[in-house]
């Protein structure tokens, strides 16, 4: 299976995604947490990210195109993936069925994982003091979010023409949502 995981910082996508590759036996590919990786590792791309994620703004296409196909390369890909956090943009969307398409595939599902403003502001207050992140300060925050929903909110709507879109509430127990994901995918 190949799924996409959309939803606004802090919906709970990382540790939903998590759950649910590990379940279906496919990779978890989260472009935050190879951005990440590559930061901590200072490669030329984790310099070259590192700006744009300090500011809550996206990382450029190209950029983050490149990784991915990269990524999509790799043999335990082939078998399907989730991708957590890409695309998030209508180049990006395009590149990935640009991707797919060399090996005559298609994204199966998009899960949309809802969650409100005030309770996404919530968990990302908590995420910062557990995990320290950079980017979890309150105006970065704010500024992701924002993001977020001027750039990669309306882009549900191309998956939705498709009619390959599912919307999960991310609000409850960690487990109630996973059983919801999995039901959306049909294979529950
Ligand atoms: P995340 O962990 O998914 O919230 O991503 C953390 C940061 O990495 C984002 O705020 C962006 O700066 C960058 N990033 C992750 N995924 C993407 C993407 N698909 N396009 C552009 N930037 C991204």
């Amino acid at each position: 299976m190949r799924i996409v995981f959309m939803g606004p910082p802090g919906a709970g996508k990382g540790t939903q995604a998590t759950i649910i590759a590990q379940q279906l036996g496919i990779p978890h590919i989260s472009t935050g947490d190879i951005f990440r990786a590559n930061v901590s590792a200072l490669t030329e791309l984790g310099i070259a990210a590192k700006r744009y994620m300090d500011a809550g703004e996206y990382v450029p296409d190209t950029i983050t195109n490149d990784m991915v196909r990269d990524r999509l390369e790799q043999n335990d890909a082939k078998q399907g993936f989730i991708l957590d956090g890409y695309p998030r943009t209508v180049d990006q969307i395009t590149e990935l069925d640009t991707m797919l398409s060399v090996d005559d595939v298609k994204v199966d599902v998009v899960i949309e994982l809802t969650a409100e403003t005030n309770e996404v502001v919530k968990r990302l207050a908590k995420r910062a003091l557990n995990q320290g992140r950079i980017d979890d300060t309150e105006d970065v925050i704010r500024r992701r979010l924002e993001v977020y929903a001027e750039q990669t909110a309306p882009l549900t709507a191309i998956y939705e023409n498709r009619e390959i879109l599912k919307q999960v509430d991310g609000l409850g127990d960690v487990t109630e949502i996973t059983n919801r994901i999995l039901s959306a995918l049909a294979v529950k």
